[in-house]
């Protein structure tokens, strides 16, 4: 299996418009974060995991030419604004499956009424398949998926178990059953905002605190802003197993 980091960076991504901040004048690749997404291949088959608003450019950066399906977190705006930008593939290829929780499945309908219309449908918009993800396993392809089940401030969201590999964005507080589902993986992401607390995202102590007990071999983190410091000396300061994740780095599980 083969995961791509997209981007790696929170909903602002960094820099931040505007910004002297050190972090965002930095000249290092490293600390060019767009918004998190990551790409999983095994076999034949791709999927993104989530599709911000830097879809377009991610997927031209990443040299994607296919996509097998989207499989979302949660509904906050950098996680799907990108939704319409599937429109190359759907001409391509036809309709897109997407995979959520009904309440995101919902929020999406909501959000792009054009993509989902039945009747007189705009022959430019892109078109889905809507499955939605309750938590328990489901099949994508030859490979099932393990939901994990997690809280972002009071708002649920979703992380994926794919074989040895987990990924967990915007979460702040997890319950030890669903814990269980992650142990013993070879690979796990997971969101370290900045250092000081925030209501719904680990920072890095609470990032550091999960991965002990997760016990992966290696971990990466992502969601990562502008406050958490540079790339290089935060990078330095972790454990032996423990990477800051960057965009297009590319790990093979
Ligand atoms: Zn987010
Ligand atoms: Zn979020």
């Amino acid at each position: 299996m083969e995961v791509t980091f997209l981007g790696t960076g929170t909903s602002q991504g960094v820099p931040i418009i505007g910004s002297d901040h050190p972090v965002c004048l930095s000249k290092n690749p490293k600390d060019k974060r767009l918004r998190v997404s990551v790409l999983v291949e095994w076999d034949n088959y791709t999927y993104a995991v989530d599709c911000g608003p830097d879809f377009r450019y991610q997927m031209l950066r990443s040299g994607c030419k296919r996509i097998d399906g989207i499989v979302f977190t949660h509904e906050h705006a950098d996680h799907v604004a990108g939704l319409d930008d599937i429109r190359p593939f759907y001409f391509r290829q036809g309709d897109i499956p997407i995979y959520a929780h009904k309440r995101v499945l919902k929020s999406l309908v909501k959000k792009y009424d054009y993509i989902f219309a039945t009747k007189n449908k705009y022959p430019g918009a892109p078109g889905v398949i809507a499955n939605r993800i309750k938590n328990k396993p489901f099949q994508l392809k030859n490979l099932e998926v393990i939901p994990i089940n997690g809280k972002h401030g009071d708002l649920q969201v979703f992380g994926f178990r794919f074989g040895d590999f987990a990924y967990l964005t915007d979460m702040k507080t997890i319950k030890d059953k669903e814990v269980e589902k992650i142990k013993n993986v070879k690979v796990l992401v997971v969101n370290a905002l900045r250092h000081e607390p925030h209501y719904s995202h680990f920072n890095l102590d609470e990032a550091l605190d999960f991965i002990k007990k997760v016990n992966p071999e290696k971990a990466y983190l992502t969601h990562i802003s502008h406050l958490l410091g540079f790339h290089e000396e935060v990078e330095k300061a972790l454990p032996e197993n423990v990477f800051l994740a960057y965009d297009e780095l590319q790990i093979t599980i």
